[in-house]
């Protein structure tokens, strides 16, 4: 049997949290100090688990499979011998992503170290990721989001590893969190309002939607018992019910895919209030 996370780890109970929610991101960063193989195994339980109610359950045959590294709808992509991923392995999986799964509704492919891909590898990819059929998940582990190209990590959500790593949340993410649990449309808007005037770049609006994202989604994962990872964490899941928790969850990943595209900040600021107003 291969390492599996811990389940009474921040990181399980978050992944717990988020496929109960069924909001499981399909482009995860895992990074961070320490066993990111184990996680990305948990994380790939947690997709192709077959139980009604935990997922992973770490019991049922998908589970089990994945366990023991034999599901063939997941695959770790490294390569043990050499530094770097031959093109062969890349093409190979090129074609491989196509093909539909064997056994359960999702295809996973963990890379095992994205220090083993280079700049090629990754932007092909990138193509893969945005493009690929709606079954595929990638998975990408590695110590430091440096080793992937912005691209890639704008189109991943990023989950850490060890939570104290995750606590250095900027001031402004801080200021949207505080404004969210208020739970009032009016501090939403004004912290909005105001940060549009200062005419942000998309990556930056991308950027505090994401860290935003992950603090909501540890927030759900605190009310689903597990401890909250920060006192951002703690201060909305004590504000905000399930339901809105899980709607903002939704909304603030929503908005920081969109900012792939070519649309404006003050756009998709725009539509984080409307949505927000829905929500309350
Ligand atoms: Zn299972």
């Amino acid at each position: 049997m291969a390492q599996m996370l811990a389940k009474d780890s921040d990181l399980a109970r978050q992944i717990c949290a988020l496929s109960r929610q069924r909001v499981l991101p399909h482009a995860v960063i895992l990074s961070g100090a320490g066993d990111r193989l184990s996680a990305a195994r948990f994380l790939a339980a947690a997709m192709v688990c077959r139980d009604e109610r935990e997922r992973p359950c770490l019991a049922c045959g998908p589970c089990r499979k994945v366990a023991q590294e034999i599901h063939p709808d997941v695959h770790i992509v490294q390569d043990t011998e050499r530094r770097e991923l031959s093109v062969d392995s890349v093409r190979e999986l090129r074609k491989d992503v196509y093909i539909y799964p064997n056994e359960g509704e999702q295809k996973v492919y963990i890379f095992a170290d994205c220090q083993q891909l280079n700049e090629r590898d990754q932007n092909v990819l990138l193509k893969i990721v945005e493009e690929g059929p709606p079954y595929a998940a990638f998975i990408f582990c590695t110590e430091s989001t440096a080793t992937l190209l912005p691209t890639i990590r704008s189109r991943c959500v990023e989950l850490k590893l060890r939570q104290e790593d995750a606590q250095q949340e900027s001031e402004q993410v801080a200021a949207l969190c505080k404004a969210l649990a208020g739970a009032e449309l009016l501090p939403v808007a004004s912290f909005l309002v105001a940060l549009e005037n200062q005419k942000p770049k998309r990556e930056q609006v991308q950027q505090l939607l994401q860290d935003t994202w992950r603090i909501a989604a540890q927030a759900l994962a605190a009310q689903c018992g597990g401890a909250a990872a920060s006192a951002s964490a703690e201060h909305l899941s004590r504000s905000l019910n399930r339901r809105q928790l899980q709607r903002l969850t939704e909304l603030l990943k929503k908005y920081s895919m969109e900012c792939n595209y070519n649309v404006g900040a003050g756009h998709i600021l725009g539509a984080v209030c409307a949505e927000w107003e829905e929500i309350l």
